[in-house]
């Protein structure tokens, strides 16, 4: 990895923290490949930051949308050119598979492509006036310099379609990858400086929970889009409320599948092991719980089992692995907390509690793990465990199922499988979540199409989306007597 890719880019220069301090990125499959060390930023490189992109603004905005659009455009291009070296960045500091990162790259590029097109469609509207000699409108502001604060499992397409939208609309940016996952950001943010943004256009600030703490403190930044769990997500909506600042928060879930008697079982266990096993289980619309009819409960946790102990765990770089590693140690030691405090209370492990293959190396690795009889109060179930584990519920009726599928504080994704239009038409209105799939998994999503949640995994206007510039832009009423 070249050094630059560890320090800052502030400005339109590479730099280092200012107190010098770092972080080691490490590979997850293979904890002896410390991939490089990166900056880790304090509150004063935050300022500086924040600084740069509030004093871009004016030279940014006066370039017009159009321009913006066509800038994004090219990024979009130069990204094509280097997916094999985005995705290898991907697998070694994340984890997951080549064929995954290589979705991620191909994904990130529709939706700078489209965000792109978003610039030409920055509307408002004309209305009535009382007299004949007003015109009336509306128009789009940008929101100024924002903060976008970023997480580890989709360390290019969250940071791609935040800055994308941010942007287009006219507003300039500090972007705070994870710690966990910044060198992508660094190849994202080489990619819009080659594409002509302007020095300050984005500033690039890595580091962990100081500087997003200082990006959201400080007096001249504009909004804040996030993307991450919900009690960080909290604790900036907190900090952010005495300022009326505004939020975009992307947040957590516990998403479920139902399978009603009629499905085709095949396709559902299908889609479950993709939704809750790809990635390792680490997406935040990864399936959690499958909530399965009485009727046909024991064909599909048997199908589940067959499918999750045919999966062969090992390092994400290796052609032969269906499932990579989680991102870390202290991933690791939650998911089997979880798993482990599950089955003290009741709860069987049908399938991921056999050893794993002695060659592995040293990575954070866990076998994929199917759970019954999980008692419903517990973390498995209610809360985000965000690894390769799921649970298989039982439910009386279509009714039953849904009412299980919204008894958690989440509201991100859900799908069910059926083959009776009526009773999918029917579960599609009664569900409680952002994003609703009917025989497809739970995870997968358009660029064009809202990317949101709703209870405790969203707050604010969705991403991806035109609507995306209902948050990176205000809206403006305009009044002109002539
Ligand atoms: P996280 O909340 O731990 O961290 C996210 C980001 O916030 C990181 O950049 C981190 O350094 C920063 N941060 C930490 N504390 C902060 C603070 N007090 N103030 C400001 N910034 C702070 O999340 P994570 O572990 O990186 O990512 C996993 C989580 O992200 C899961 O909960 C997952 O569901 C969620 N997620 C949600 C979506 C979505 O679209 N809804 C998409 C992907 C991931």
């Amino acid at each position: 990895m070249e050094r630059r890719y560890g320090l800052n880019f502030i400005n339109g220069e590479w730099r280092p923290a200012t107190d010098g301090s770092t972080v080691p990125n490490i590979n997850p499959s293979c904890v002896d490949d410390v991939i490089g060390q990166f900056a880790d930023s304090t509150a004063e490189d935050a300022s500086v930051a924040v600084e740069a992109a509030e004093e871009a603004g004016a030279t940014w905005r006066d370039l017009g949308p159009v321009a913006r659009g066509a800038l994004i455009y090219r990024s979009a291009e130069l990204l094509a050119e280097r997916a094999t070296e985005f995705a290898a960045a991907i697998v070694r500091e994340q984890g997951k598979l080549t064929r995954e990162a290589l979705a991620e790259v191909t994904r990130s590029g529709e939706i700078l492509k489209f965000l792109a097109g978003e610039a030409r469609r920055l509307n408002g509207a004309t209305m009535p006036a009382d007299d004949s000699r007003t015109f009336a409108y509306t128009y789009r502001a940008p929101l100024g310099a924002v903060g976008l604060i970023t997480p580890w499992n989709f360390p290019l397409a969250i940071p791609a379609w935040k800055t994308a939208a941010a942007l287009v609309a006219g507003c300039t940016v500090v972007l705070k990858p994870s710690p966990l996952a910044p060198w992508t950001s660094a190849l994202l943010a080489e990619v819009f400086h080659e594409a002509g943004l302007p020095a300050g256009v984005l500033n690039l600030l890595l580091g962990g929970r100081e500087a997003g703490t200082a990006i959201v403190a400080h007096p001249r930044i504009a909004g804040v889009s996030f993307t991450g769990s919900v009690p960080v997500g909290l604790a900036i909506q907190t900090a952010a409320a005495p300022r009326l600042l505004p939020t975009q928060l992307e947040l957590g879930g516990n998403n479920a599948v139902l399978v009603l008697p009629d499905a085709d079982l095949d396709a559902a266990a299908d889609a479950v092991v993709s939704g809750a096993f790809g990635q390792a289980g680490q997406r935040c619309s990864a399936t959690s719980r499958v909530i399965v009819d009485t009727a046909v409960f024991d064909k599909l946790l048997t199908a589940l089992v067959e499918r999750a102990r045919r999966l062969r765990v090992g390092p994400a770089d290796n052609a032969g692995t269906d499932m990579g590693p989680v991102v870390s140690d202290s991933a690791l030691r939650r998911c089997r907390s979880a798993v482990e405090q599950a089955r003290a209370h009741g709860a069987r492990i049908r399938s991921g509690d056999e050893p794993l293959p002695a060659e592995l190396p040293a990575g954070h690795f866990m076998r994929p793990v199917v759970m019954s009889d999980v008692p419903a109060d517990s973390d498995l179930v209610r809360g985000e465990v965000f690894g390769p584990v799921v649970s298989v519920i039982v439910a009386k009726g279509a009714a039953e199922a849904v009412s299980i599928a919204n008894s958690v504080p989440y509201g991100l994704s859900a799908a069910v499988f059926t083959r009776d239009l009526a009773s999918a038409h029917d579960t599609v209105q009664r569900l409680k979540a952002g994003m609703v799939h009917v025989n497809r998994p739970t995870v997968g999503a358009y660029a064009h199409m809202p990317h949101m949640g709703t209870k405790m995994s969203q707050f604010g206007p969705p991403e991806c989306s035109p609507e995306v510039m209902d948050f990176f832009t205000e809206l403006r009423s305009v009044c002109l007597r002539y």
